[in-house]
């Protein structure tokens, strides 16, 4: 049984994690509208990724005999620079998201929480990749700047994401 102050915290972090969710929807969407279908497909799967963590810790709760309290969703951001700087936006959220992990995961070691530290380690784990993934993709940008051939095939390579590697 979890005690009060992490079922506390893993609500918070659910919410975290749809809000992670509903600001790369928001992402693909001003993608769409700039005509870069690639980066859009890209970012709805990292959508359906960041709900999938979200369930993840809500299933562990439930498991847990714990009770999911759901709150509301903050609004994301709806504008952006350019597409590149969506991808920026994206690594910043990564990392913000990689420090509530560790202050989770502080949090679940402290209060002797073992089934939580056990769960939490795969979300460490996976910021890395996470932040890994951002990063690289925010190198390509900064490497071809404007080249609109080479945006094109960057765009191409995005879209190429497969639906299915949605953690
Ligand atoms: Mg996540």
């Amino acid at each position: 049984m979890l005690n009060q102050i992490i079922q506390d915290a893993i609500n918070e972090q659910i919410n975290n994690e749809l809000y992670s969710s509903y600001s790369y929807l928001s992402m693909s969407a001003y993608c769409e509208h700039k005509q870069f279908a690639g980066a859009a497909s890209w970012m709805r799967i990292q959508s359906q990724e960041e709900y999938n963590h979200a369930m993840r810790l809500y299933d562990f709760l439930i498991a847990r005999n714990g009770r999911v309290e759901l709150s509301p969703i903050a609004q994301p951001a709806i504008d952006f620079d350019s597409i590149p700087n969506v991808f920026v936006q994206a690594l910043e959220q990564e990392k913000v998201v990689t420090n509530q992990i560790d202050a989770l995961y502080e949090l679940a070691f402290k209060e002797k929480a073992f089934a939580a530290l056990v769960e939490l380690e795969w979300f460490v784990q996976e910021q890395v990749d996470e932040e890994k993934a951002a990063r690289d993709i925010v190198h390509k940008f900064e490497m071809i700047k404007e080249d609109p051939a080479a945006l094109l095939d960057l765009d191409r390579e995005l879209g190429a994401r497969d639906a299915s590697d949605a953690e």
